[in-house]
């Protein structure tokens, strides 16, 4: 009896103890399972942080881009000069890429080929809306830093447009559209400013006022569209007959006038006679017909004549009606005349 209690009880133990071990393998089992999605979940955060790192990268790599865009831009939007905007351009290139050098040339500067083919250069096309405004001739930049002086070439090309509208709009305000002469507004601002120069710096400047001769008649005979072709061939005669830093204007219809800086009588008298000369001489093929146009002037100059714009138009004017009355084709100075 007592043994057989014996066994019922090493029975109990014997099962107690598998169940409890199967439990323990449970547990431990689970306890794997939690290890295993901990890895995998760690893993996870892991590789979550590399991309966090990876995008945090990328957007500090872009937002630095866009700052030296925003930069660049700023820097060079405020200049309406060319060389002046290249000059800043290429200093935020070296700031920001590897480059040994960059030049900029503009549509048909024939140094361009030379050093592109002589120097090892790459070529950047500056282009906006389908219009090529010029290139970029560059080289020493790395292959990684390629993409940004491209964003940064685009960018200067779009500078250079603005430049150019800019020009345009500039030059077309002051330039009488059938002439590409000054405007008469521009030409007194300019005037304006010549005196102010001569009577600073001590020196001498001449005025002319030049009319076409029975302009009338021109138009009365052949037209006024073969007329506005013969206005046009007398300012070509006039700019063509003086020098670059000379101003030239229409003042009025059929009315030229020109600023000769630091000119004295013998040399306004000069060039006077050498623009009626030549539209004396040339011979005007202007729609099937061939016209022939004379010029009147009348020269005033300062100081001599008056120290004050208003003055001297005043002079040249009266000079003007004088070489009218003198039968038109010739020039009158007012000093000369109003002396003899
Ligand atoms: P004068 O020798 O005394 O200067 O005689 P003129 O006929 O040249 O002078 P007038 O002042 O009598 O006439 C000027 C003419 O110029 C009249 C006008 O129709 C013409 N004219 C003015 N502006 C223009 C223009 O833009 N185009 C054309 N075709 N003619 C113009
Ligand atoms: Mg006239
Ligand atoms: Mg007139």
């Amino acid at each position: 009896m007592f043994g057989l209690l014996i066994i019922a009880m090493f029975i109990f133990v014997g099962v107690v103890f598998y169940i409890v071990k199967i439990i323990v393998l449970q547990l431990e089992q689970n306890a794997d399972e939690d290890v295993l999605r901990s890895k995998h979940t760690f893993q996870e955060i892991i590789e979550q942080k590399d991309q966090a790192y990876a995008e945090k990268a990328r957007l500090e790599k872009d937002a630095a881009q866009i700052f030296t865009l925003y930069e660049m831009t700023k820097d060079i939007s405020c200049r309406l000069n060319e060389q002046e905007s290249f000059n800043i351009f290429r200093q935020k290139l070296k700031e920001n890429i590897a480059m040994e050098d960059c030049q900029l040339v503009v549509n048909g500067d024939p140094r361009a080929q030379e050093t592109f083919v002589s120097g090892g250069y790459f070529m950047f096309v500056l282009k906006s809306k389908e219009e090529q405004l010029g290139y970029l001739l560059y080289k020493g930049v790395p292959q990684r830093d390629q993409e940004k002086f491209a964003i940064l070439g685009h960018q200067f090309a779009l500078a250079l447009r603005r430049i150019k509208l800019y020009k345009d709009i500039e030059r077309l305000a002051v330039t009488d559209s059938l002439t590409d002469v000054y405007t008469r507004r521009y030409f007194l601002e300019r005037f304006e400013e010549e005196v102010q120069r001569a009577s600073v710096r001590k020196i001498k400047l001449a005025f002319l006022m030049l009319d076409a001769d029975h302009f009338k008649m021109i138009n009365d005979q052949y037209g006024h569209l073969t007329g506005d072709y013969v206005l046009r061939e007398v300012a070509l005669i006039i700019k063509e007959n003086i020098r670059e830093i000379d101003i030239v204007g229409r003042y009025g219809g059929e009315e030229f006038c020109v600023v000769l800086p630091e000119t004295d009588v013998d040399g306004a008298r000069l060039v006077a006679e050498r623009i009626r000369k030549a539209a004396e001489k040339r011979v005007i093929k202007a729609y099937d017909t061939s016209i022939r146009i004379t010029l009147s002037i009348g020269v005033s100059l300062y100081p001599g004549d008056g120290k004050q714009v208003e003055e001297l138009i005043d002079k040249a004017d009266w000079s003007l009606y004088r070489a009218k009355t003198q039968g038109r084709n010739c020039t009158v100075v007012f000093g000369l005349y109003s002396a003899s």
